[in-house]
């Protein structure tokens, strides 16, 4: 495992972004997630996706109970976030 490859920018990211999937969904082992909190503790990108991929699973699982998520809310709340950053 790399451990020192932050200072090269967001090469790395999108084996994080897996990662943080699998935890958003409840798959990550305790290994991966202290592989990522300590990766996301140094890089705005991924906590921003971070922050972003909870929120829309509140928000989703919020609809769900009301009413069908329109199809394009995902993308649209992403959007919005990353718009403002
Ligand atoms: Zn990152």
């Amino acid at each position: 495992m790399e451990e020192s490859t932050d200072k090269a920018g967001n090469s790395g990211c999108s084996e994080y972004l897996e990662i943080l999937h699998l935890m958003l969904d409840n798959e990550a082992t305790k290994e991966q997630e202290n592989y990522l909190s300590a990766h996301v503790d140094k890089c705005m990108s991924c906590l921003k996706h971070y922050e972003v991929e909870k929120e829309i699973r509140i928000l989703i699982k919020t609809k769900l109970t009301s009413q069908p998520v329109p199809p394009g809310l995902a993308s649209e709340i992403r959007r919005k976030i990353f718009k403002s950053a």
